[in-house]
């Protein structure tokens, strides 16, 4: 069974001096046992963001916290890459990454081949890694939005070398963020149900990439514009499995209403025979073949 996951990408903003408190609020106020956590800050507040959710209000009981990510990896391990992070970099501060965002792709110049290499390293050291995948709007327009996100997929898993990824073990580290790029902090979302045929061509392309299982154990969350009031619309289709949350992440608020709707959807998967197992999932270890 797939996890629901909510993860919060904070892109450019807070400061190492209030991203831990803010953290924390947000920690406290989403205590959902059935839902994975994610808040990815800036690189500069990642401790900051670490230590502030390991406080008694956050962790529950059971152990079940918020996990940190990061929003962006380098490609190799170490070198005269200035202003670069590489995957090793993150051990202690980080156990998620985003990899592929679209403001990367746009502002950063990154192409699928690139992505395919941050993917390898991110599973080198261990990392959990949300690969962001999405159409640009003359390319749904054009009906062609299935194809470009089925290129990207494919762009970035092969270049990444599959055998190297595991990939006949189902990949457990990977989740999928579909994105469509018109939808990405501009108060637009996609239709449901257009996410979720999205989600069905995604886990197809990783089937046709030689993925045991037809891809069905690899989450895919949708990404845009998400709120408290329109997360309901996706997690209602059963083939996503959570969101991907840009600026309403900032809002404790909003996360509060986005993890506990995604909680209803987590419990209602998971059954009452289920009710007393682990939501979160087991830690990863670095791959050192
Ligand atoms: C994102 O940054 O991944 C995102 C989906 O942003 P927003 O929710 O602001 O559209």
């Amino acid at each position: 069974m797939r996890h629901v996951i909510v993860a919060a990408n904070w892109k450019m903003n807070t400061t190492p001096a209030d991203a831990g408190e803010l953290a924390a609020t947000i920690g406290a106020r989403t205590r959902e046992p059935d839902v994975v956590r994610v808040i990815c800050p800036p690189f500069v507040c990642l401790a900051a963001v670490r230590d502030g959710l390991a406080g008694p209000d956050v962790v529950a009981a059971d152990g079940s916290g918020v996990a940190v990510g990061a929003q962006n990896v380098h490609h190799e391990q170490a070198g005269a890459f200035t202003g670069e992070t590489s995957a090793a970099m993150l051990a202690g501060l980080a156990t998620w990454v985003i990899v592929g965002h679209s403001e990367r792709r746009r502002d950063a110049g990154e192409t699928d081949e690139l992505i395919g290499r941050k993917l390898r390293a991110a599973r080198a050291a261990g990392l959990r890694t949300i690969l962001c995948v999405g159409e640009q709007l003359d390319e749904r327009e054009a009906g062609r939005a299935e194809a470009v996100v089925d290129a990207q997929v494919r762009g970035c898993l092969d270049g990444a070398d599959l055998a190297a990824l595991g990939v006949e073990d189902g990949l457990p580290w990977l989740t999928i963020a579909y994105e469509p790029v018109w939808a990405i902090g501009t108060g637009r979302t996609a239709r449901g149900a257009d996410a979720a045929a999205m989600a069905v061509r995604i886990r197809a392309t990783l089937a046709a990439l030689g993925m045991p299982g037809g891809g069905d154990g690899v989450p895919v969350l949708y990404g845009g514009s998400v709120t408290s009031s329109s997360i309901g619309e996706f997690l209602a289709e059963p083939d996503i499995d959570g969101a991907l949350v840009g600026g309403a992440s900032l809002k404790p608020d909003e996360m509060a209403g986005i993890v506990a709707r995604a909680g209803l959807t987590a419990a209602a998967r998971r059954g009452p025979a289920d009710s007393g197992s682990p939501a979160g999932p087991a830690p990863l270890a670095a791959k050192t073949t």
